[in-house]
């Protein structure tokens, strides 16, 4: 239905997008973020409200995440679950700043996540599971989570192959803390926008197959996928959050294979 809209990767733009330095910079990148995700809502016809924006902080000092926040962000998204971890004690007098933990965890760090997430949006084996729960139980606390799909292929790309979601899913409704909410993915980190689509209709669809099987307690209406090179094709396939880091905080100074083992962004990137 879709295919016919040619929507454009910006992963050309990768590494390149300005500092924000002020709390107007921040004002106007998520606006114009905003904007984006609007007009891409409008091309899908979708309902822009149905689109929830994670604006992701990893490897930004606190300074500037006190500036989101002062620009209006209630949420951010981190990759490494120390750094939110060190991020969450020193912000603690923004009570209501809320957290959600997006990268690969370790089974050992499954305590720090109970301890202060709102969200974590990488499960990806049943061990991690059972950790969380263990540990969320004796916070008595609850967690959304997100299953993460390897929809790419990929090797060096972290989450679940496409067919071992359903049997997966199947077992988490033992874990009470859990509560689940849906999918997320990486797509391929490529310029090739019909590839990266793909990527995007494969968890969708992914989607609405388990919808056919899953257990009653397992939320199945989000699609966490899309950041600043390809949300809004992420968008166009469904997309009910969209993570976005450089686009509103500024190119990050670490190569992104320091995330994402075995990614080069350089040779991704025909330009
Ligand atoms: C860093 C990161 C993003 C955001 O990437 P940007 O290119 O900064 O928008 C999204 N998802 C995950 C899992 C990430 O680690």
């Amino acid at each position: 239905m879709l295919a016919k809209i040619d929507t454009q990767t910006h992963h050309d733009r990768h590494g390149l997008y300005p500092q924000a330095n002020s709390v107007e910079d921040f004002r106007r990148n998520l606006a114009t973020v905003r904007k984006r995700i609007d007009a891409a809502c409008r091309r899908a016809n979708r309902d822009s409200a149905a689109v929830r924006l994670l604006p992701v902080s990893k490897t930004k000092p606190e300074a500037s995440l006190r500036m989101a926040y002062a620009a209006g962000c209630r949420i951010l998204g981190e990759n490494k679950v120390q750094e939110a971890h060190r991020k969450w004690e020193a912000m603690q007098d923004l009570d209501d700043l809320h957290w959600s933990v997006i990268g690969h965890l370790q089974t050992n760090k499954a305590k720090l996540v109970a301890r202060f997430a709102g969200e974590f949006q990488a499960l990806d084996s049943l061990r991690l599971a059972e950790a969380l729960d263990r540990r969320l139980q004796i916070e008595g606390r609850a967690l959304d989570v997100f299953v993460q799909v390897n929809t790419s292929g990929e090797p060096s790309k972290y989450g679940l192959n496409p067919e071992d979601v359903a049997p997966f899913v199947q077992a988490l409704p033992a874990f009470s803390a859990l509560r689940v909410r849906g999918l997320m993915t990486l797509a391929l980190f490529s310029s090739e926008a019909a590839r990266v689509r793909q990527c995007f209709v494969l968890l969708r669809r992914l989607r609405d197959q388990l919808r056919q099987s899953a257990p009653a307690s397992i939320g199945l209406d989000e699609l966490s996928m899309g950041m600043s090179g390809d949300f809004e094709i992420a968008i166009e396939e469904g997309a009910t959050v969209v993570r976005v880091g450089q686009a509103i905080f500024g190119a990050r100074p670490l190569p992104d294979s320091h995330y994402w083992p075995g990614e080069s962004s350089t040779e991704a990137l025909p330009r």
